[in-house]
């Protein structure tokens, strides 16, 4: 099937600044793509030409196999979504999400029907003649996500949308804009720095930096295997350790930190030798802990060290451990908080993971 929108290539310049560099993508029809990154990355610039409020400096965009950079912003078959959401105060919740079905010329009952329909769909019937400071932070987001929904477009378009929101109405927000898309079963575009958003609604997340995609894959994927280290940095959490590689066998790699560990990973970059700089990331929850050496016998990486700290935090509470040889704490997550309760500040723990959960990357590369 053609995916509903193809970016060829897309390159955009201010001035010196490279602010998009050759960026290319397929969104698949219906599915949720999220474009995640830093700010300043370029993301807003990729929706901007997608819109159709920029002019791409090179490249082409592709709205279901045909190209719209000669077709005006209003005539894409695109819809943006703000952060803010510009509602109209002045006018009822129907009226605003009438408002594109008007502009358009429908009949009057006609878009009485439509926004009807939409309402029943964003969950909220009924409410069209209430007014916009009557609706909560929530309501009003759906209200906005209707009013683009009604004129049917074949990509939404969503800039950060969720950033004006208090944390928990964010929370709740990021389940219910997925269900609202399986709703209205339409393709979403949606760029945000934050990756929780990212990975909770997205079936495909490009993580954007300085103006080009480092990959392109599902939340799994990112999160399993980063392509790069600037991922790996920038999704989920990570111990990483810079130093020298010290040996190379096959498909592992042997790493002397700068904090003077010897630490076993997967040599994810081929082009790593023996005396190159590079970065090693293992994720706190691939960490074990045990209270002998004997207990991790099987695995590559084994240290010793003192319990630090002790941070509780319901599911996924930690520790951080000091390894007797360096400066550092390594963050390792407990598999139940109930193992918590044997551990102490000062404890004396084991600590092991296998080379396979190390993810190393040349250092700088990214
Ligand atoms: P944020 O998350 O902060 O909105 P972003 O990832 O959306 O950031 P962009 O707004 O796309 O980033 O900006 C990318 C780069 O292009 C930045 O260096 C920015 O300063 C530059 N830029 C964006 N718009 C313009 C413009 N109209 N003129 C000149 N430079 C621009």
């Amino acid at each position: 099937m053609t995916p509903d929108l193809e970016c060829l290539t897309l390159t955009k310049r201010f001035g010196d600044t490279l602010a998009v560099d050759e960026v290319s993508f397929d969104v698949p029809r219906g599915s949720f793509f999220s474009i995640l990154g830093p700010s300043g990355c370029g993301k807003t610039t990729v929706m901007r030409m997608i819109a159709g409020f920029l002019e791409p400096t090179s490249g082409d965009i592709r709205i279901r196999g045909r190209s719209v950079l000669d077709t005006p912003p209003n005539k894409r078959p695109v819809n943006m979504v703000f952060q803010h959401l510009a509602l109209f105060p002045m006018m009822n919740i129907a009226d605003n999400i009438g408002y594109g079905l008007r502009r358009a010329g429908l009949p009057r009952d006609q878009i009485a029907r439509k926004v009807d329909e939409a309402l029943d769909r964003i969950g909220l019937p009924g409410i069209g003649q209430r007014k916009v400071d009557e609706l909560s932070g929530g309501q009003k987001q759906r209200v906005a996500i209707a009013r683009c929904m009604v004129l049917e477009p074949e990509v939404l378009l969503l800039d950060e949308p969720l950033g004006a929101l208090d944390l928990k109405l964010r929370e709740r927000m990021k389940v219910e804009l997925k269900s609202l898309q399986a709703a209205f079963d339409t393709t979403f575009v949606y760029i945000t720095h934050d990756q929780s958003e990212a990975l909770v609604m997205s079936d495909h997340i490009a993580v954007m930096n300085e103006g080009r995609f480092e990959q392109v894959g599902s939340g799994q994927d990112l999160y399993y295997r980063p392509a790069t280290a600037f991922v790996a940095g920038f999704v989920g959490d990570s111990n990483r350790w810079p130093g020298q590689v010290e040996r190379v066998e096959g498909d592992a790699l042997i790493l002397r930190t700068d904090s003077g560990l010897i630490l076993r990973g997967d040599r994810h970059d081929r082009a790593l030798s023996p005396g190159d700089r590079a970065e090693i990331f293992v994720r706190p929850e691939a960490i074990r802990i045990a209270p002998s050496a004997e207990d991790l016998a099987g695995f590559d990486n084994r240290l010793s060290g003192t319990v630090t700290s002790l941070l509780f935090n319901g599911a996924d509470s930690r520790i951080l451990v000091k390894d007797a040889g360096s400066t550092e704490e390594i963050a390792v997550n407990l598999p139940q908080s109930g193992e918590f309760a044997h551990l102490a500040r000062g404890a004396q723990v084991h600590i092991g993971w296998a080379a396979a959960q190390g993810n190393c990357f040349a250092a700088g590369a990214a």
